[in-house]
């Protein structure tokens, strides 16, 4: 089969590799759609402690069983299915309260084990156990089952922020997860969606996706016009999917007293960022971060692409063969688009 190794920073290649065996307790996958996440692109860019080269990274999966071992009943091969990212040890406290997303192992698949940029994925008895496998609809296509990892993680950070109907929201960075949010924020009520971005093509595509306002940083004093917007009040919730230290402080500064703020993007590599917690004292913000989702949130985000709740296929402007997984992050990192997924098995 063919996989697209990561071989050292910045240094992918496309290699045979021999068909992978199973043992009793896995599932071989055949994977049809793999997303390019922003962590993906972070470990391209700079590493990661957790992985050791080389590695097929890559965790927004979804694909078809083709083999399972014999002690595995829940999944037959044809079953279609999209994947969770992460693999729970079962066992430490974290785990115990339905948290794997927090397990202390923190496993993930594309880590510590193989990942999705290849033909066929093993899924290891762990993940089989105790990671997030959902069946997708028949009428839901690889493609989109592949942003059920990528969304899980956006309905974590609105529960956290706890988002509601009729507030006014902010979101900085329209990148696919952005886009994402703003399409949910709609979508759960939000009377007035404000989207910060620089680059001409996503603010047209947060408009696509439905923000009634996109405000340019290059052009608008962010804080002024969000205060027009909002009678000089500031945001019921901020949402901050843009890695910058500057707008993690800015945030804290459009938000209206009693506001909430998230951040979704980690910083890296890591950066001191002094904020002004004199924001969150007198205006009584609920800051809150969010990283990953549990199971049961990612089986939420699989109904809600099974049922078209909102229009994913907005969110995936470039598709690319395994051979082109190169241009795909290529692509990613120009942020020329929102999500790239590259699709395995097409030839
Ligand atoms: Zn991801
Ligand atoms: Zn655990």
């Amino acid at each position: 089969m063919h996989a697209a190794v990561l071989t050292g920073k910045q240094q992918l290649e496309l290699q045979e590799r021999s068909y992978p065996a199973i043992n009793l307790d896995e599932i071989l996958l055949k994977v049809h759609a793999i997303g390019v996440c922003g962590s993906d692109l972070r470990i391209y860019n700079h590493g990661d402690d957790r992985i050791h080269y080389p590695r097929v990274i890559g965790h927004e999966i979804a694909g078809e069983v083709v083999d399972t071992g014999d002690h595995v009943n829940r999944f037959k091969p044809g079953d279609r299915v999209t994947l969770g990212a992460h693999i729970p040890c079962g066992e430490c406290i974290y785990c115990q309260q339905n948290m794997g997303h927090h397990c202390v192992k923190g496993h993930s698949m594309g880590y510590q084990v193989d990942g999705g940029f290849a033909e066929y994925v093993v899924l290891p008895k762990q993940f089989v156990q105790n990671g997030s496998i959902q069946k997708i609809a028949d009428t839901t296509s690889y493609e989109l089952a592949s942003l059920s990892e990528p969304f899980s993680c956006v309905l974590s950070g609105l529960e956290e922020v706890d988002a509601k109907p009729g507030e006014t929201a902010v979101v900085y960075g329209a990148g696919a997860i952005g886009c994402m949010y703003i399409a949910a924020l709609k979508r759960m009520g939000a009377a007035n969606v404000i989207a910060v971005q620089r680059s001409a093509a996503r603010q047209h595509k947060a408009k696509e996706c439905g923000a009634d306002v996109v405000i340019d940083p290059s052009l608008t004093d962010t804080a002024e016009r969000i205060s027009d917007e909002t009678n000089g009040l500031g945001a019921d919730t901020v949402i901050v999917t843009a890695p910058s230290a500057l707008v993690q402080r800015e945030s804290l500064e459009i938000a209206k007293t009693t506001g909430k703020v998230l951040y979704f993007a980690g910083i890296k590599p890591v950066t001191e960022n002094p904020i002004n917690t004199n924001h969150i004292i007198y205006k009584q913000l609920k800051l809150v971060g969010t990283h990953g989702a549990p199971r049961q949130l990612h089986m939420e985000a699989v109904k809600w692409i099974d049922n078209g709740l909102l229009d994913f296929s907005a969110f995936i402007t470039h598709t690319f063969p395994l051979e082109k997984t190169d241009k795909a992050f290529q692509t990613a990192l120009a942020k020329e688009g929102l999500k790239c997924v590259v699709k395995p098995s097409q030839v």
